[in-house]
This record gives C-alpha cells, sequence and structure tokens, in this order.
C-alpha cells in the first residue's frame, strides 16, 4: 500500500480513538451545523452535482435539501446506542453498543452527495470514523463534503475523502485499520467489495441495483398511477437504483394506460440541465449511454416492441423509450439504468406477482390498486426491500432501506442505521 494510503489511516484510526468517546448528544450538535451549511449553500452544491453527473439542477437542489433533512432528523434522534441494563441473576448486566472502528464507504455518481450523507450521517453519530472513494466522476463532491464536515466542526480524520483505484480499494478492505464497507453500486461492485470484505471477514452493508416493478390493477386510478409512472421511471434521467423500470399493467386498463404513460412521457425532453425547468438531463456518462443502447437493440431482436422509441441525442442524450416486452426476452432479467421503461400486459394478481418476483433484484416495488386487500396480497408476496402503495417508492430518512437477493443486504436510513456499523458487547459481573 503506498505510503500517503497508510499515513491516511493512521490518522483516521487515531481520530477514531478519540471520536469513540465523544458523547452521542454532543455528535448530534456537529449534525445541526451541517444541516445549517448544507441549506445555507444548496445552490452552490447543487450546481457540483449537476456539473458532474448531469443530473436537472432542480432536482439537484432536491437532493441537497434532503441530505440537510438526514442531517436534521440525527440530529434530534434518539440515543438507542446508549447502554441497556438488564435485569437477570448477575448483579452487573449490561450491553453496551460499541463503533466498529474507521468504516470506508464505496459510493456512487447517480446521487453525489445523497448516498454519501446517508452512509456517513448515522455511521459517525454511532461513534465510527469514514473514509470516503467517490465515483471517479464525482471528486469535486467528495472533497466538498469532506470540507463541509470539516466546517461543520468534525475534527480532521472523522469524514475523510480519498482518490483511490479499485485496487487500493482492495488493499484497504484487507487493512486491519478497515473495520467495514459499505457500497452503493452496480451488482458486478457488490460482488467484488463482499468478496474481499469476506476473505478479510470485514462487516459488508451492500446497496445495489434494482429493477422494480410498477404494478398497475385493473381498478387503479390509471391516470395517477400514468403521471407517478413517468416520473418513477424518467427522475434523475432514469439512473436510480430504486424506480419503477418494469410496469407490469392489468390487460383490462392495458391500453388506457399506456396512451397515459406515453402522454406523460412527451413532457421528459433532454434540455440543458442547467435550466431550472428542466426534466430530463443527460446521462452521467457516455459508457453508460452506450450500454443502454445495446440493452435496447438486444430487446428489440429478442422480440421487444417499441412503443415509443428511444431516440440518442448527441452522445449522452435521449429522448425517453418504453418497450412493450414479453417476459422471456432477456433484457427482462437486466436493470435498464437510463430513460427506458418495459411494459408488460398480464391477465390478473397472480401473472402481475408472477412476473413481478420474476428478477434476481428486489429493493421497492409499487402497485396501485384501490383495493385494500389487493394491496395487502402484493404487499406481503412481493420481494422486496419496500413496497409502495398507490405512490411511487421514495427513500424516507425515518424508514429503513435495504435490497433483498441481488439488490444487496444491509440496513440504511431511520434508527436502524445506526447500528449497521456497532457491535453490542456483553458486560456481567457480580
Ligand atoms: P459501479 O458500481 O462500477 O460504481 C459505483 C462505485 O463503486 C464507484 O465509486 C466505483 O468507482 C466503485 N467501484 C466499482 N467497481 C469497483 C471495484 N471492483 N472495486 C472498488 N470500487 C469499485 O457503477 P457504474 O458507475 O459502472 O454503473 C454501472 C451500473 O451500476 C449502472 O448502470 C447501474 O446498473 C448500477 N448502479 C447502481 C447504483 C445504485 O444506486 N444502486 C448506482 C450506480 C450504478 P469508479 O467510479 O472509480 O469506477
Amino acid at each position: 500500500m503506498e505510503q500517503f494510503l497508510q499515513n491516511t489511516l493512521q490518522n483516521s484510526q487515531d481520530a477514531f480513538q478519540k471520536w469513540r468517546k465523544i458523547p452521542f448528544e454532543e455528535i448530534q450538535k456537529y449534525f445541526t451545523q451541517l444541516f445549517e451549511i448544507l441549506n445555507d449553500r444548496k445552490q452552490e452544491f447543487a450546481t457540483i452535482i449537476t456539473q458532474e453527473m448531469n443530473k436537472p439542477i432542480a432536482q439537484s437542489v432536491s437532493e441537497i435539501e434532503k441530505c440537510a433533512a438526514l442531517c436534521d432528523y440525527y440530529a434530534t434522534a434518539e440515543n438507542i446506542l446508549k447502554t441497556e441494563q438488564l435485569e437477570t441473576e448477575f448483579q452487573i448486566s449490561e450491553i453496551h453498543h460499541e463503533p466498529l472502528g474507521v468504516i470506508l464507504g464505496v459510493m456512487p455518481w447517480n446521487f453525489p452527495f445523497w448516498q454519501a450523507i446517508r452512509f456517513a450521517v448515522p455511521t459517525i453519530l454511532a461513534g465510527n470514523v469514514i473514509v470516503l472513494k467517490h465515483a471517479s466522476i464525482c471528486e469535486k463532491s467528495g472533497e466538498t463534503m469532506q470540507e463541509i464536515f470539516e466546517k461543520a466542526g468534525f475534527p480532521k480524520g472523522v469524514f475523510t475523502f480519498l482518490k483511490v483505484s479499485h485496487t487500493e480499494v482492495e488493499e484497504m478492505i484487507a487493512h486491519p485499520i478497515i473495520s467495514g464497507v459499505s457500497l452503493t453500486g452496480s451488482e458486478a461492485a457488490g460482488r467484488k467489495i463482499a468478496e474481499t470484505a469476506g476473505k478479510n471477514l470485514k462487516k459488508c452493508v451492500l446497496e445495489l441495483g434494482g429493477s422494480d416493478a410498477f404494478i398497475v390493477c385493473e381498478d387503479a386510478d390509471v391516470s395517477k398511477a400514468a403521471k407517478d409512472g413517468a416520473q418513477a421511471r424518467l427522475q434523475n434521467n432514469g439512473q436510480t437504483c430504486v424506480a419503477g423500470k418494469r410496469f407490469i399493467i392489468h390487460e383490462k386498463i392495458y391500453q388506457d394506460f399506456v396512451e397515459k404513460f406515453t402522454e406523460e412521457y412527451k413532457k421528459y425532453q433532454p434540455e440543458n440541465p442547467m435550466n431550472k425547468e428542466t426534466k430530463l438531463g443527460l446521462m452521467a456518462r457516455e459508457d453508460l449511454a452506450s450500454d443502454l443502447e445495446k440493452q435496447y437493440q438486444k430487446a428489440l431482436n429478442n422480440g421487444a416492441k417499441a412503443i415509443v422509441a428511444l431516440e440518442s441525442v448527441g452522445s449522452m442524450a435521449f429522448k425517453p423509450g418504453v418497450l412493450e416486452m414479453n417476459p422471456e426476452n432477456p433484457i427482462a432479467q437486466e436493470e435498464l439504468f437510463g430513460p427506458l421503461a418495459m411494459v408488460f400486459k398480464v391477465k390478473n394478481d397472480e401473472e402481475a406477482l408472477q412476473i413481478a418476483n420474476n428478477t434476481m433484484f428486489g429493493l421497492g416495488n409499487a402497485v396501485f390498486t384501490s383495493n385494500k386487500e389487493r394491496a395487502l396480497f402484493f404487499a406481503e408476496n412481493l420481494e422486496s426491500g419496500s413496497v409502495a402503495i398507490n405512490q411511487i417508492f421514495r427513500s424516507d430518512v425515518r424508514l429503513p432501506f435495504g435490497g433483498r437477493k441481488n439488490s444487496g443486504y444491509g440496513v440504511e436510513l431511520s434508527m436502524y442505521a445506526l447500528k449497521e456499523f456497532t457491535a453490542p458487547k456483553t458486560i456481567i459481573g457480580k
């Protein structure tokens, strides 16, 4: 390992030895400071996001507002990590929730601030310190977050942004100072990080891709489902892990839904992402645009029909597309990370459920129906970390967020996230 990296890890470890002794309520005060900085400078940070990965600027502002709300939530959260005393036959019988140490975050480009802040805040509040390897195209976001954590009063070494290669990430996970790793990213990166973490017996949290179902039953409010569906698919230029990607529609309302959905779709046309009114920006990288185009062609070659053609506008933008699919199409098993929807026609709820669960992903499915029992049937049987009823699924800081199957494991957000990188220590005595 390069000397600079060795020194950085040592600095983080030294910072951790002091940080672990700071009371929970004291740490919370720093998050109030961070909340204020994020609110005060949201335009500046939003501009960095849009410059780095082409998200429409209004959505970048919302991302920063969501980060600020997260800081506020944890700044005022109950301390669930305080020592627990239990009644047993022992005189002393306690559980101490101890932080693990220096935790590595490997974060993606699709929500450059949100993904990193979502990982860092509860991890640091639990008494850990973090090092961040951000996506290569988001280094300015990484540097800026370190700067604002320090401005908020966090001592140096509590939040450290690092420019490192994939090989160095592997070396870091193997290093004794790193006690755990959290990755948000692709399935391929997840397998690699989990393999290295497993080999080195390190705790690992994975938030990977998704191909969520968006089920519309025949008793649903079709206009609302169509409007929400277009937003779910096209927000963040279609590059959201948790988003409706497979639209599963009852045959009785299929035609009506498709007409309304494509009408809504037309409202999203690629524009300059810096314009406040823009709803669809550009893809984050050329290779990601090229991958989407290849998947589109492969779907067509395997019998999919283009209800709305996916049209390239330059090398990084698309007029969004809609594909009518049959479940056997190999692309139905892939994640489409861009402005391209798949639509399936089904005869009944059982078929809808079967297609919805016929994927290796499982993040945040959605179902639209006016019948409560039907909603419950889907909520209980969909294989995903979350289910939304009659609304788009959106992560919410108050509620746990995580995947099933190849979408990963471990929990982010809510009070649950506070315990992800802690370990309970049992103390008994007479
Ligand atoms: P990656 O998973 O490759 O990138 C995410 C992060 O992981 C980046 O910081 C990246 O670094 C890092 N990384 C990737 N591979 C390794 C490795 N072997 N060792 C260490 N670090 C690694 O995503 P891509 O940018 O390539 O996007 C490809 C696909 O991933 C998308 O099309 C989408 O399907 C999925 N994805 C899902 C996301 C989600 O929110 N769950 C977010 C982003 C992507 P670097 O940038 O330097 O390569």
